[in-house]
């Protein structure tokens, strides 16, 4: 979640040096604002991504797929096509146990039928662009091209104890966020269940294999902290999760613990969450405690501000019994004063204890931009407010930051090259 872009160029503005007053009670510290400079990664000097909550017109529907539908609908689509339609048992192994969508590998299905029951419910739905790694190996960066050109990223990272997918929900995204990449796309369209579903089994397929340093792996968790808002694509992502979770034959039957749903914050669909009976960890991406700030820094807080985001947070915590993560991306005088990590222990602490866990990601140097990470100390003293406060605070590895591992990094940067070229 880093950029990595040269921003040299920008000058960076005379900081402002706010006095007395419930906004800067630590004397001396500045306050830049969000809007002191364009967007990071902005086209434009006067770009101004807006918030959005339009999903442009279906632009060609992503072909149907045994990954759209459970395994009751996969028996109906089968039988609709005058297919036998308990083969949909036998697919749906291959594909959430063995992670294929190869014919060929289905050797224990009539040699017929093979090609005509992967015709019907497997179409090839994502295709590697590019592939990127880091960390010795540790991480691989895909960017994917959907049938109707539109690209995506996802992120496959192996830890010590897991190994870890990053996924998108959505190409491109609408909720505008100026230090996001992504945010400054705009969104193109939502994705289908299945082109979510296929990045997770590729990534599946590729860590069984031992694509990935150190030897073959289990594809443990999955968060949904690639582009877009998952929430905007709700019905999708549900139906998403629930072949990630369901077990097989349904779905790869992953442990609901170990998915996490990161959202910048839309209450009526984290309460929905709460109720469909999957308990998957929930993330919401704070960056600030205060309205005034986050009103600039997460455009969607003009419409669910902090206190009814963290009060949904709070009851999704209470419904689920998952600890919730309050992401925090440390941005260098704009969000990391100390005042705000105590303001943020307050507000978690006044719901109350052990309910929520903080995530401070430190953003990536930028040189002459306002987006930029904190310094050391800074970052210290906001990690050890929280802590004091009893709030267990992790701070964010960051994987990936020399492959263009945020968040839209790398779709754009394909995109500056190809432009180039032509
Ligand atoms: N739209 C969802 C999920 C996608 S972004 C959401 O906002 O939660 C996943 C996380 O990466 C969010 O917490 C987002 O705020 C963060 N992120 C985006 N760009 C980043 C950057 N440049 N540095 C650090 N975190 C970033």
């Amino acid at each position: 979640m880093r950029i990595t872009h040269d921003r040299g160029h920008r000058p960076r503005p005379a900081p402002i040096v706010i006095g007395r007053g419930p906004a800067a009670p630590e004397p001396g510290r500045v306050q830049v604002r969000p809007t002191d400079q364009p967007p990071e990664g902005a086209t434009s000097p006067d770009a101004r991504p807006r918030l959005s909550f339009a999903v442009p017109a279906a632009r060609g529907k992503a072909p149907r797929h045994l990954a759209d539908l459970d395994l009751r609908g996969r028996k109906a689509a089968l039988k609709e096509a005058g297919l036998p339609a308990f083969r949909a048992d036998q697919l749906s192994r291959h594909y959430f146990t063995r992670f294929t969508r190869d014919a060929a590998d289905m050797t224990d299905l009539p040699a017929g039928l093979r090609d005509q029951l992967s015709a019907e419910l497997l179409p090839d739905l994502i295709h590697k662009v590019r592939v990127l790694r880091a960390d010795q190996g540790r991480t691989m960066k895909h960017l994917w091209e959907l049938h109707d050109g539109v690209r995506v990223e996802s992120v496959l990272m192996r830890y010590k104890d897991r190994t870890t997918l990053c996924v998108s929900s959505q190409a491109g995204c609408g909720m505008a966020c100026p230090f996001c990449a992504t945010g400054q796309m705009g969104l193109t369209r939502n994705l289908s269940a299945a082109e979510i579903v296929e990045q997770v089994r590729h990534a599946a397929q590729a860590s069984a294999a031992g694509t990935l340093t150190d030897g073959p792996a289990r594809l443990s968790n999955v968060v949904f902290m690639g582009m877009g808002e998952p929430m905007i694509n709700y019905k999708n992502v549900v139906a998403a999760l629930h072949r990630l979770i369901d077990p097989s034959p349904e779905g790869f039957g992953l442990s609901a613990r170990a998915i996490t749903v990161s959202t910048v914050g839309l209450v009526p669909l984290i309460r929905k969450l709460a109720t469909e009976g999957m308990p998957v960890t929930l993330a919401v991406s704070l960056h600030a405690p205060d309205d005034e700030l986050r009103d600039e820094l997460i455009p969607v807080n003009s419409k669910w501000k902090v206190g009814e985001l963290l009060d949904a947070a709070y009851d999704y915590f209470r419904a689920t019994g998952r600890r919730v993560s309050i992401e925090y991306a440390l941005i260098k005088d704009m969000n990391d004063h100390a005042w705000r990590a105590q303001r943020l222990a307050d507000e978690l602490c006044s719901r109350g204890r052990g309910w929520a866990h903080v995530n401070p990601i430190p953003l990536n140097p930028t040189p002459g931009s306002i987006w930029t990470c904190s310094e050391p100390d800074v970052q210290d003293l906001f990690v050890d407010t929280l802590r004091r406060a009893g709030i267990t605070t992790t701070v964010r590895d960051t994987r990936g930051s020399d492959i263009e591992g945020a968040c839209g990094q790398l779709a754009t940067e394909v995109l500056h090259q190809e432009r180039a070229r032509t």
